[in-house]
């Protein structure tokens, strides 16, 4: 096992990670920008080093500063957690070469998921079923007027380095195609600095339901079933469930059986989730995450297992601590992403939390950098906390988090806890009857 692991992130994720290795009696080092001085996840590391100024791009995607506070810490792993460099192949192949582990997949898996188009190419090569769409890249407005016309629209414009929802465009006729299509691609190129797009079948009313895989990197791979993230804005998620409310048994089994089945064929090392859309039975693939996800933790509420631990095990060359016949799924959990916005426009809304109070209790969990004085930075992404709660049934689940809701108290802030208490009067939420379009729709129809 390690030493002393890197966490080349910030906020609840650093934290996450740095109680993990706490546990397995790893040193912690934290990284920081100079906005994040007095962040939680700088406190409560072993040792902590300042790697730039507020901006991303000179601070936590700094690849030069990561590295430099890995040779003055001596720290002999990193782990990425998500969003910036978890998904950068460039990041984990300089770590590599400086003999300090990546702690995820090798930087050729993530290199092919990264690119959506190689990505189908590859899940359909592995027998996963995909959703409709073209063959590869879409280069001219003939092409994307003629592969929609076969495929028969609406379709969907897509980045092929697409990610967080962006570069993503409906041609609900062919009017729309040409500027859907000019749209996506000037997009693509300002977020992601590559304007290659290619067109999927646009599902109307689908839900939103991945697998969470565990790979060993020499061809063993298990399953621990599903995560419905259906509730979306933006094509980003919103709120989280374990088990999905629109699977049975059998399904769960079948779609998890496939994954695992081609996790094991392309020797994937570490944890990873394969993103399926699914309507009417049947499951069509989107794309890979080769790295932990932000709504992980409602699979270690009905698992029992700590997905974290999982993946320094891994990377430090250990076998999977356990096989598919040993995974059981317990109860139900669901996951609210507390972001500081306004709960209707969805505006930031930075500052100080002048008063904080989490919710507790059975079946309990806040995880979150956040405290009481402490001041929200503008510089990076919203979400400030995630309330997950377990029950028996899901129920049991929703009663438990209704009550996690009222007692939760953030002061000094906006944040999107009253939509939370909102959506759960909804009766579309308790029969768990919603696809991705039903919080647009929600939000379009009530003020
Ligand atoms: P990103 O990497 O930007 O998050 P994804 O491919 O994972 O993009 O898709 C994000 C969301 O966009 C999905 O969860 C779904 O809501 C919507 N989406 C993606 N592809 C389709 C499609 N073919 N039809 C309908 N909705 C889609």
């Amino acid at each position: 096992m390690f030493d002393k692991v890197l966490i080349a992130n910030r906020g609840e994720i650093a934290l996450r990670i740095q109680r993990a290795c706490k546990e397995l009696g790893i040193a912690t080092v934290a990284v920081h920008s100079t906005a994040d001085a007095d962040a939680m996840h700088v406190r409560l590391a072993d040792e902590s080093v300042c790697i730039g100024p507020p901006r991303s791009s000179e601070s936590y995607l700094n690849i030069p500063s990561l590295l430099a506070a890995c040779e003055i810490t001596g720290a002999d792993a990193v782990h990425p957690g998500y969003g910036f460099l978890s998904e950068n192949a460039r990041f984990a192949e300089i770590l590599e070469d400086h003999g300090v582990t990546f702690i995820g997949p090798t930087s050729e898996h993530i290199r092919t998921m990264g690119d959506k188009i190689a990505a189908k190419e590859t899940a359909r090569r592995l027998d996963i079923p995909v959703v409709p769409g073209s063959d590869g890249a879409i280069e001219s407005i003939e092409d994307a007027e003629r592969v929609a016309q076969e495929m028969s629209y609406p379709v969907l414009i897509k980045a092929a380095a697409g990610g967080g929802g962006r570069g993503m465009k409906v041609a609900s006729s062919p009017e729309s195609i040409e500027e859907a299509f000019i749209t996506a691609r000037t997009e693509a190129k300002a977020a992601f600095g590559d304007d290659a797009v290619y067109i999927e079948k646009y599902l109307e009313k689908p839900r939103h339901i991945e697998i969470q895989v565990f790979g060993d990197g020499r061809g063993k791979a298990i399953h621990l079933g599903e995560r419905d993230c259906s509730l979306q804005r933006r094509h980003q998620k919103v709120f989280e469930e374990a088990p999905s409310p629109a699977l049975n048994a059998e399904a769960r089994a079948r779609i998890g059986s496939i994954v695992s089945k081609a996790m094991s064929k392309m020797k994937y090392r570490g944890a990873g989730t394969v993103e399926f859309l699914y309507e009417n039975g049947e499951f069509f693939f989107i794309e890979m995450n080769t790295r932990l996800q932000v709504e992980h933790p409602i699979t270690e509420m009905i698992t029992g297992l700590d997905l974290v631990i999982e993946q320094l095990r891994i990377a430090s060359g250990a076998p999977l601590s356990l096989k598919q016949e040993d995974v059981t799924f317990s109860g139900h959990a669901i996951e609210c992403r507390i972001n500081a916005e306004h709960p209707r426009t969805f505006r930031p809304s930075p500052g100080e939390i002048t008063y904080w109070h989490p919710p507790g209790g059975l079946g309990v969990r806040v995880d979150s950098g956040a405290y009481q004085g402490y001041r929200i930075p503008p510089y990076y992404d919203s979400l400030i906390g995630k309330l997950i709660v377990h029950g028996k049934t899901r129920n049991e689940c929703l009663m438990r988090l209704r009550r996690c809701l009222s007692e939760f108290v953030i002061d000094g802030i906006e944040t999107t806890i009253p939509l939370f208490q909102e959506l759960l009067g909804e009766q579309d939420i308790a029969n768990g009857l919603y696809d991705i379009h039903w919080l647009e729709n929600y939000l379009a129809t009530h003020d």
